[in-house]
């Protein structure tokens, strides 16, 4: 029998750190014991869990409040509610999920983007001012990564002009202007619970509302334009479509709820550890952008950087290639919106707005979600300094 045969256990490579990727959720085991409960339950549409979420939500914001399948369905409800239509014209950015501008169609409106401010890259609202004609009816500002848009200013805008508001806060659950939640005031408050948001739902949203009466069609728009009466009366005042809640996803929506405060608390953290270590003087030779250091009202659901494009040989997708294969997962929100296919038919070119396009091609976000530790950061730190040093122009 030979001897010393090598142990699988020696024999085995030292296991590589598990993958790394940009987000994932955070579920409690109650919450899944909350979503065993409501499949037992007889009863897996919209019913109490929804009631329950929406309930909870309305005392949160202080103002009315109903739950929906999506984040992109409530902007379409608000600017029905609004009246937008064609003929109307809508002022958005161009760097957002493609979901806030196909909205605007979707009503018949036509969506008017203006170019983004470089260091908050969201909508430069000097822009979205000179933007403003006769048929403007709405702007949706977006709060990308969870920073919110200048409220003052955005709100001032609105009132000067006579336009109706559409926050596009998919991002930006958990967040504050000046200390005061994101959703409890302004106009429409559009809230995401897709599985990457601060708070999920697996899928799902939220819309805020102004008074019960927008409430109610709100509820009309989301379920075949239906209003029921009695035991058996039924009548149809809107062609609304169907985009209820479940109770399902209601039911994951109510055992997240309670770990917003602590969700953002660790966010927050691994975003200061993220600037703690790029201030390091090898790293800020790099060239990197960074986000606004936010650390008062910004619920950090991204931690994005701008890769530096004119010191680059390589593009993009090859960085995030070899993050991939250095065991980190790496995303891009968002390509410009004007330059996918769909928006050049509609007349829009490359040029039409210089900021949103270089952000586009060179936004790249980095993980950054509650279950991640502090010490993945260098980590990943690392890995991008040596891919951008190895690819630097000559
Ligand atoms: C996620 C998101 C949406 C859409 O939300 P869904 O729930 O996926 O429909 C809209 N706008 C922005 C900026 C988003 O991040």
């Amino acid at each position: 029998m030979p001897a010393a045969m090598p142990t699988p256990a020696a024999a085995a490579p030292k296991p590589a750190e598990p993958f790394l990727p940009f987000t994932r959720p955070t579920i409690d085991e109650a919450t899944i014991a909350g979503v065993a409960e409501v499949l037992r339950s007889g009863w897996i549409t919209s019913g109490p869990q929804v009631k329950a979420f929406e309930a909870r939500l309305s005392e949160r914001f202080g103002r009315p409040v109903r739950a929906f399948n999506s984040g992109t369905c409530t902007m379409e409800i608000a600017l029905r509610i609004a009246g937008v239509g064609p003929g109307d014209e809508v002022i958005t950015t161009p760097l957002t999920w493609v979901a806030t501008s196909n909205v605007i169609l979707e009503v018949g409106a036509r969506p008017v983007f203006v170019d983004i401010d470089p260091a908050t890259r969201e909508i430069d609202l000097d822009r979205a001012e000179a933007a403003v004609t006769g048929r403007t009816r709405a702007i949706i500002p977006v709060d990308l990564a969870g920073l919110p848009v200048d409220r003052d200013r955005l709100n001032a805008l609105a009132k000067a002009r006579g336009l109706r508001v559409v926050e596009d806060a998919a991002q930006s659950f958990g967040s504050t202007w000046k200390g005061r939640p994101i959703g409890s005031f302004g106009d429409f408050v559009s809230f995401s619970f897709h599985s990457n948001k601060n708070i999920t739902t697996s899928e799902g949203g939220c819309l805020v509302l102004n008074d019960e009466r927008e409430a109610a069609l709100a509820e009309q728009y989301r379920l075949q334009g239906v209003v029921r009466s009695g035991h058996d009366g039924m009548e149809v005042e809107v062609a609304g479509g169907k985009f209820n809640l479940t109770d399902i996803a209601a039911r994951i929506g109510l055992g997240q709820l309670p770990h917003l405060a602590e969700f953002t608390a660790k966010r927050r953290e691994i975003a200061r550890a993220y600037f703690e270590e790029l201030a390091k003087a090898a790293y800020r030779a790099l060239g990197l952008g960074l986000p606004v250091a936010d650390f008062a009202d910004c619920n950090w659901h991204m931690f994005q950087v701008v890769l530096p494009e004119e010191r680059l040989a390589v593009r993009r997708s090859v960085v995030m290639e070899e993050l991939r294969q250095a065991g980190i997962g790496s995303g891009v929100h968002y390509p410009a919106i004007h330059l996918f296919a769909l928006y050049r038919r509609m007349g829009w070119k490359d040029g039409d707005f210089p900021n949103a396009e270089y952000a586009g091609r060179n936004i790249l976000t980095l993980p950054l979600f509650p279950l991640m530790e502090r010490s993945d950061v260098p980590r990943v730190v690392r890995a991008l300094a040596r891919i951008l040093e190895t690819h630097r122009k000559a």
